[in-house]
């Protein structure tokens, strides 16, 4: 016999079944969705009404039918719910409200200084939040829940910030004073996984079954989707690519080893080796004063050696990286993304030919390379998609502490 608790349960996946079906096909009859599902024609009409009766779903103009009468087709109600994404970085607090269909709404960015202790910028974090729902004039209401995504490892059950090298934190609580504030749920990820999520959910990895993100900046990272699920490890740190050897007794890197590929091909190890040069007495128009990628840009675009080398050289080892990547988990797409895509060809050129070098034929023959030129908007849409997978996701898969229902 069923307990009432697994009835409901059986309920709630049905429901999402059908909300995520009604998500990603809408326009959908009620046909479709039966046979898409094998769910009995009674079942979705009941499921579909209560969706109707509380605002989720709408009908709209009938659709194509060989003959006889023509099918309602129920699409999804973006404005039945909103959710706020927010990229915290070291300089930055980035906030973006969107609907169900992860539109932006409204989008606010405002600078931000590190101080010794996190609580000033957990409570920068809360007026930014604040500020940003003020301005979007959504229905408070109606707002289902937060999304942070942040540099660093985090626990992602526990919503703390277990290290943040970018944020000099350790061990703090970043989703709990959220949620005591703000009374609704706060998920808490790396930026890089939430970035992964928005491909997956509305960018170039949709409906891509095996696809890797690879961000280029002050860091290197990566999120993974194989089979269509993020894959995490066994300590939810995998995608450390910035880590992989590229040249054994390399240059220094911040983890304490050598020949790390961020230290060969991130943002700072580009500054750092034109740094070296200019040391070494290499000509350039650059100075050692107020160096960094955009002077460097600058100067490779109007034609300077030194800054043309750098980028290329990183570049290259970027494409070794991602080769290795490559060879491992035969991905169909590689994505990348953040701050250093800036560089355009003079970093990507060179990258994608050390990429077809390395790559195993078989693998790169029928690899897609996408360069994103997203900005932090990019960002804090992938921190709202966090919550959007968790309020579309199955029920089962829920934790029993973050399980959440949409209630109006
Ligand atoms: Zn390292």
């Amino acid at each position: 016999m069923l307990r009432t608790g697994n009835r409901d349960l059986i309920r709630r996946i049905n429901q999402n079944l059908l909300l995520n079906l009604i998500r990603t096909q809408g326009p959908i009859s009620r046909a479709e969705l039966s046979k898409q599902t094998r769910l009995s024609p009674a079942t979705v009409t009941y499921i579909t009404q209560a969706l109707l009766e509380r605002g989720l779903i709408h009908e709209m103009g009938a659709g194509y039918s060989s003959g006889g009468r023509r099918p309602v087709l129920l699409r999804l109600e973006p404005k039945a719910g909103f959710v706020v994404g927010v990229k915290l970085a070291a300089d930055s607090i980035t906030a973006a409200v969107t609907d169900l269909d992860a539109t932006v709404l409204h989008y606010l960015e405002i600078s931000h200084t590190l101080a010794d202790t996190p609580t000033p910028t957990l409570r920068a974090l809360i007026r930014t939040i604040e500020r940003a729902l003020k301005e979007s004039r959504v229905d408070r209401a109606k707002v289902l829940g937060i999304g942070v995504g942040m540099g660093g490892i985090v626990n992602k059950d526990e919503g703390v910030c277990r290290f943040s090298p970018i944020l000099h934190w350790r061990d703090v609580q970043v989703a709990a004073p959220l949620r005591e504030h703000f009374e609704i749920p706060v998920f808490l990820d790396n930026d890089v996984n939430t970035l992964t999520l928005a491909e997956n959910w509305f960018g170039h990895g949709k409906d891509v079954e095996h696809f890797v993100v690879i961000t280029v900046g002050r860091g290197i990272g990566m999120g993974i989707v194989t089979n269509g699920q993020f894959y995490r490890g066994a300590m939810g740190g995998a995608g450390e690519i910035g880590h992989l050897t590229v040249q054994p007794g390399g240059a220094q890197c911040d983890c304490g080893k050598q020949g790390c590929l961020e230290a060969l091909a991130s943002d700072p190890a580009v500054v750092r080796s034109i740094r070296e040069s200019i040391h070494e007495g290499r000509k350039t128009e650059l100075s050692e004063r107020n160096l960094d990628l955009e002077r460097i840009i600058k100067a490779t675009e109007r034609g300077d050696a030194l800054a043309r080398r750098a980028l290329a050289d990183s570049g290259h080892w970027l494409g070794i990286g991602i080769a290795n990547v490559v060879n491992l988990l035969d991905p169909a797409l590689v994505i990348v993304g953040g701050e250093g895509v800036r560089a355009g060809d003079w970093r990507f050129g060179p990258m994608r030919a050390a990429l077809r070098e390395h790559a195993f034929d078989g693998f790169a023959d029928n690899l897609q390379v996408v360069i994103e030129f997203g900005g932090n908007e990019t960002w804090a849409r992938g921190a709202a998609s966090l919550v959007l997978n968790e309020i579309f996701q199955h029920p089962i898969s829920q934790r029993a502490d973050t399980a959440m229902t949409l209630n109006f």
